[in-house]
């Protein structure tokens, strides 16, 4: 999101940068070119997505390395199913450049605008027991490190190391390929409604451990949960999808001008919050469709918030998400946008928000035009008394010194970072805070 006059801004427009230099490399020898260059000049040089991270993780403040041109299909074991892309490669993407192979990623998260090397830098991930983030399906990388070389980490050749570079948090180099392993394509059944919260809340550790892909959002003020519950089914299932225009009333109607209009009116009069989130548990997310899985993970997401997102072992979900109700009742604010439950299966990426432990997801959000400041605060301060990660891409406060003893494997990252980018190459703000330097 470099626009002319050398301004990048983030999505959210939480961040915003001026770098020195934009390169649009289109060749793995162009990005090593850009990283001997900058390393001559001593200039700091980080790759960006799609700018969808809400923290200062992308900020690029020497060079600033576009990568929308490096995109694509690299190679396709089909024996294996795994694929190597290019990695500026959209989501959004990637079905089209599967479909041939009759192959699908695992898990995706609730939008498809990321780029792949985004996504799994940041540990993004969907929702599912039984089912990694997006990084838990990296089984290969290639990256130009700090000195311009290429290290290529998979089974057979570096595979200590894919650990920590399937999730680097753009720290350890420029990933220029990522090899994915898929599975055969499937279809989703999608079953969207409103339930009574309570029930919902009750029956909790049941639905995450029997559906395939379960989450629930809660509209703060009311009683109702908006749950969404996907089933796997063979790719040969029949389907029955939105219609375009039903699609089109859900997402860009309702979910985005009609909320748009709903969070502005929250905004000037608090008061209507309330209401208007009752209204949203009517008019929001009563559906069943079948459809190709990347067509039911992902939404369109128009109106702009910030987000802030924690991972507790999963034994902890249900009292953080207790806990993040009351101190809303107890603090009398009036919170228009809905709070995100999911659920992740337990991975081994050393700095992985499930790494080790089945997880559960607690999101919060505030429209853009508010200040999250208070309501984040608190939220965050459950979190941590629950054992809770932050989220890597999403609003949060804590520095090297507190996540430290969050991550079993911390060190170990930072040692890797040491050797492999001792001259801090890749750094930005957000790098020297999370991991001390
Ligand atoms: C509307 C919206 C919905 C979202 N939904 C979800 C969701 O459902 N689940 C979830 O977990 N998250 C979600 N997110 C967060 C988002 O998925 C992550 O922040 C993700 O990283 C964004 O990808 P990106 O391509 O925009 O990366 P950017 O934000 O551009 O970059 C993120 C990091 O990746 C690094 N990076 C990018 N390319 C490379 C490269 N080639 N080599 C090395 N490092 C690189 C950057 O340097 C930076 O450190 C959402 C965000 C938004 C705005």
């Amino acid at each position: 999101m470099t626009r002319p006059g050398g301004v990048w801004r983030n999505w959210a427009r939480t961040e915003s940068a001026r770098p020195q230099r934009v390169e649009y490399p289109r060749t793995v020898a162009a990005v090593q070119r850009a990283v001997v260059a900058a390393a001559a000049q001593r200039l700091p040089i980080k790759a960006v997505g799609a700018g969808h991270s809400f923290s200062g993780i992308a900020v690029p403040p020497g060079v600033l390395l576009e990568l929308t041109d490096l995109s694509g299909l690299v190679s396709v074991d089909v024996e294996r199913s795994r694929v190597t892309l290019l990695a500026g490669t959209r989501l959004h993407r990637v079905p089209g450049l599967l479909a041939r192979y009759g192959l699908a990623m695992e898990n995706l998260g609730d939008i498809d605008q990321q780029s792949i090397a985004g996504a799994i830098s940041t540990g993004t991930h969907g929702t599912g027991a039984r089912f990694g983030g997006i990084a838990a399906q990296v089984v290969g990388a290639t990256l130009v490190t700090a000195t311009g070389d290429l290290l290529r980490v998979e089974d057979e050749e570096n595979a200590e190391l894919l650990p920590a570079v399937a999730l680097g948090l753009g720290a350890l180099g420029i990933l220029v390929e990522v090899t994915l392993q898929c599975v055969p394509a499937f279809v989703l059944q999608a079953v969207e409604r409103p339930e009574p919260l309570d029930g919902v809340l009750g029956e909790l550790a049941d639905r995450i451990a029997g559906d395939d892909h379960f989450e629930f959002y809660w509209f703060p003020h009311t009683e109702r949960a908006m749950t969404k519950t996907n089933t796997r089914l063979p790719e040969s299932a029949p389907r029955q999808p939105l219609s375009p225009v039903r699609r089109w009333v859900d997402e860009t109607l309702v979910g985005g001008g009609v909320h748009d209009l709903a969070c502005a009116a929250g905004t000037v009069l608090p008061t209507l919050v309330p209401p208007i989130n009752r209204l949203s548990t009517r008019i929001w997310g009563d559906r069943e469709f079948t459809d190709a899985s990347d067509r039911v993970f992902a939404t369109h997401r128009s109106v702009r918030f910030r987000e802030m997102e924690y991972a507790v072992p999963i034994e902890h979900l249900r009292p953080a998400f207790d806990a993040v109700r009351a101190v809303i009742d107890e603090r009398g604010w009036r919170i228009g946008w809905p709070i995100e439950v999911r659920v992740a299966a337990a991975d081994d990426r050393w700095l992985s928000t499930a790494h080790g432990r089945h997880s559960g997801y607690i999101a919060v959000h505030r429209y853009w035009r508010q200040d999250p400041g208070e309501y984040f605060e608190a939220v965050e301060e459950i979190m941590l008394r629950l054992d809770g990660r932050p989220h890597w891409g999403k609003m949060h406060t804590l520095d090297a010194a507190a996540l430290r003893s969050r991550y079993p494997r911390f060190d170990d990252f930072v040692a890797l970072r040491d050797r492999l980018d001792p001259d801090r190459l890749f750094r930005n703000r957000y790098l020297e805070r999370v991991l001390g330097g």
